[in-house]
């Protein structure tokens, strides 16, 4: 055990916990049983944004410990302790002919953290989010109890985005996605404005399993131009026989190293960099294959370039907004070019069908993610008039990428909030689970 100065992949309001490792599921429920005052809470690999995986003078659990697979390749049902990442899964399943049916933008995530955060990929509109693939997770309970749930389960549901506030998930059954090959076949289109890229996306994102927008959130050009890059599972019958393969053999680039001077990525930069993303995009192309690596985790390229933001790190700001709400993603992209706030990483998705994690972020509509360096002037107050915009659009943040909501916000827009906490107050009475986010926001 050691205390150690923790922070989200933002790097912004680190705070010191003594850090827990462990190895098995009796390592977590001794650690519950003896968590400090402050309590305890789980951290995986750190990719959430804020302070969900912190807990200021109290205890985090290292999962990442908690490792092994085991595959039947026969069905696809993997059993995954909890601190797998993403990225082993995908090494140990894609040559078998399987793959993780829903993944963030980055595989550089635990098993844990995609449950607690019930994290959405591509073809959220077509395949719901992580735990619509979950089939039984093993749960130690605050008092160290040990149980299995399963979907329908008021706990399942609870824990299901609950980002780590009911229980230590310690093991995961996991139905995979059978594939033929692990390339993907792509359609990539350009778009010159915002307004044509959203026509194209709510005509045409149904013929997908898999859909994305990058957006050109710099200072120059028009706001809201845009790349729109869809695909799917290329089919093994469709391709040549050369090109087929089932290897998965994704490759580091580069290392951002550790000391980056703060404004690096500053308007200037990242302004040119949005101009020669969006110059290098072809106007059309159709039916490309791509390896799934550079299809679905092109960022997993560079190492830690979080660190390119400097010291002060930088935000991400997301939110979904119902279609009614859809002038939001606009007024966003106005509002945060006013103040020069550029964002290189401009994310817009459309969310399907609402699932039943209490605290789930996707409801159908329009997510958009925007990552913004801190300490640019006049931030904090247009992030807050953006809120209210969401807040009466019918939206919501994302607690996974969030740093800076009010409880407020939370309340008038996380419809289930009040029963999350109920079961909460009736599980863990003593909040043996706390978090810094937990705290922030009165979870
Ligand atoms: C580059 C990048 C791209 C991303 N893209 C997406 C995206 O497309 N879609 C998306 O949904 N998210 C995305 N994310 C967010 C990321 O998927 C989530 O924040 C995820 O929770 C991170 O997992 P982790 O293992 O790093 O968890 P951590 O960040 O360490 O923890 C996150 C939460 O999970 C809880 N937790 C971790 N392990 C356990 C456990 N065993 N039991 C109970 N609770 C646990 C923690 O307490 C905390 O509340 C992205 C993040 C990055 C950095």
């Amino acid at each position: 055990m050691s205390d150690v100065l923790l922070s989200g992949w933002g790097r912004t309001a680190p705070t010191r916990a003594h850090v827990v490792e462990v190895s098995d599921a009796a390592h977590v429920a001794a650690a519950l049983l003896h968590a400090p005052a402050r309590g305890l809470i789980a951290r995986g690999l750190g990719r959430s944004y804020g302070d969900p995986a912190q807990n200021a003078g109290g205890d985090v659990l290292d999962i990442t410990g908690l490792t092994g697979i085991t595959f039947d390749a026969a069905n696809g049902v993997a059993t995954v302790a909890a601190g797998v990442s993403l990225d082993a899964l995908m090494r140990e399943c894609t040559p078998q002919g399987w793959w993780v049916p829903v993944t963030p933008g980055t595989r550089q995530v635990t098993v844990g953290g995609a449950i607690a955060a019930d994290v959405h990929g591509k073809n959220h509109h077509v395949d719901g989010t992580f735990t619509a693939h979950v089939a039984r997770m093993a749960l130690s309970l605050p008092d160290g109890t040990l149980v299995n749930v399963y979907p329908g389960d008021a706990l399942f549901n609870a824990t299901a985005g609950g980002m780590g506030l009911t229980g230590v998930v310690v093991e995961a059954d996991i139905q995979l996605l059978p594939i033929t090959t692990a390339l993907a076949r792509v359609d990539t289109d350009r778009f010159d404005d915002l307004d044509s890229l959203m026509a194209a996306m709510a005509s045409g994102d149904d013929q997908y399993r898999y859909s994305v927008a990058w957006v050109d959130a710099g200072t120059r050009g028009t706001l809201g131009r845009g790349i729109l890059i869809r695909g799917d599972h290329a089919n093994a019958a469709d391709i040549p026989e050369r090109k087929r393969t089932l290897a998965f053999d994704p490759g580091t680039l580069a290392t951002v190293p550790a000391l980056v001077p703060n404004g690096l990525l500053n308007k200037a930069s990242i302004t040119a960099l949005n101009e020669a993303w969006f110059r290098k995009a072809p106007r059309q192309r159709r039916d490309e294959l791509q390896s799934l690596t550079a299809f679905f985790h092109p960022l997993d390229m560079a190492r830690d370039w979080n660190r390119m933001y400097g010291p002060r790190g930088f935000l991400q700001y997301q939110f979904v907004v119902p279609d009614s709400a859809g002038h939001v993603v606009q007024r966003t992209l106005e509002a945060l070019r006013m103040i020069g706030a550029t964002s290189f990483l401009t994310v817009l998705k459309r969310f399907g069908a609402e699932g039943p994690g209490l605290l789930s972020f996707p409801r159908p509509g329009w997510t958009l993610a925007l990552d913004i360096p801190t300490g640019v002037p006049g931030l904090a107050a247009v992030l807050d008039s953006l809120d209210e915009l969401v807040i009466e659009g019918g939206g919501r943040l994302y607690l996974a990428k969030d740093s800076r909501m009010t409880p407020r916000t939370l309340e008038l827009t996380y419809p289930r909030l009040a029963q999350f906490r109920a079961l909460r107050a009736e599980i863990d009475p003593n909040r043996r689970l706390n978090s810094d986010l937990a705290r922030r926001l009165d979870l």
